[in-house]
């Protein structure tokens, strides 16, 4: 779940990343080890913070890669 805080640095992400986004073949073609090292415990969103910023806005994105992670995890 988002917290108050989380919402405002993920405004503010979006406002700083806005002239350097990526679209969803290249946010699924990173998503990958985008679920990797999220999974290795990591800071997946400062790391690949492009991914990070198309999964906050695209839904379709988004739910791909939970399915990911769950998919991961279970390995
Ligand atoms: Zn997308």
């Amino acid at each position: 779940m988002l917290k108050r805080g989380d919402v405002a640095r993920l405004a503010r992400v979006v406002a700083e990343t806005r002239e350097t986004e990526i679209g969803c073949d290249e946010c699924f073609e990173k998503l990958d080890g985008f679920a990797e090292v999220e999974l290795s415990g990591l800071e997946a969103r400062s790391m690949m913070p492009l991914v990070g910023d198309h999964i906050g806005k695209c839904s379709d994105c988004r739910s791909t890669f939970e399915a990911l992670l769950t998919a991961l995890r279970r390995t």
